[in-house]
């Protein structure tokens, strides 16, 4: 049996090219800038294909924007916290700087920006710096909102996640995605204190939406559709 190319659109994942390879032992997913590659050992069934890109296809598409998006000199970003321009400098290797939430990333002359390990070192660059704002400012808004509303929370925790602005463990943890840094402070501070209303109520039911709505001064609905403008994948 030799190696068997076939691309086909997928309702939900979009543009997947299956190979088929006799000496594959299992099934591999990769993202690439325009389609899912799936590679295929013989004999796998449609379900087993499906069932794969259930458990991965959403990491993958976000591996995918990411991938597909190319970081040019002019690059920058300009949020009302967060900003960042990329500088090209007589230096040696990528270098990130700056503070109070305005950031230079500097890379070499001597290099090629589109180069795919440059793209790379940059995305990591930048998440570096989001990461860094997002470890400056959320857990002290957090703290200041807590205390302002006496609402108690057990810990936090800033992550990396592209999937939800927030989350409230029912032991009261808190996690916040470093990505809140790149929206306006207003919906920042209702995405806090919708995971803060969390340890008071640990669902989404009328009562959670009623002291959500209250701690946002009625402006609650309005809030929640604008964070809907927002995505987390810039990068
Ligand atoms: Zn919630």
């Amino acid at each position: 049996m030799s190696r068997k190319e076939l691309s086909v659109e997928h309702p939900k994942w979009g543009t997947i090219r299956l190979t088929y390879n006799p000496r594959a032992r299992h099934i591999i997913l990769r993202a690439h800038p325009d389609a899912i590659i799936i590679t295929l050992p013989p004999n796998t069934k449609n379900s087993d294909i499906e069932n794969a890109l259930e458990k991965y296809g959403d990491s993958l598409k976000i591996k995918q924007t990411e991938i597909s998006k190319k970081i040019d000199a002019d690059y920058y970003l300009d949020r009302p916290l967060f900003r960042l321009n990329i500088q090209k400098c007589d230096i040696g290797r990528i270098r990130l700087t700056g503070c109070n939430g305005k950031y230079i990333l500097q890379y070499p002359s001597s290099i090629e920006i589109t180069e795919i390990e440059t793209q790379e070192e940059l995305r990591i660059g930048i998440t570096a710096a989001i990461r860094h704002r997002a470890e400056e400012i959320l857990p002290a808004r957090l703290r200041e909102l807590s205390q302002q509303h006496k609402l108690q929370y057990s810990s936090v925790s800033v992550r990396k996640s592209h999937t939800r602005w927030g989350s409230c463990s029912n032991k009261g943890a808190i996690s916040l995605s470093i990505y809140l840094v790149l929206l306006p402070q207003e919906l920042i501070d209702y995405v806090i204190l919708h995971e803060l209303c969390h340890t008071i109520e640990m669902n989404h039911s009328p009562r959670f939406w009623a002291l959500l709505d209250k701690l946002c001064n009625c402006s609650s609905k309005g809030l929640r559709l604008q964070l809907k403008y927002y995505k987390t994948d810039i990068i």
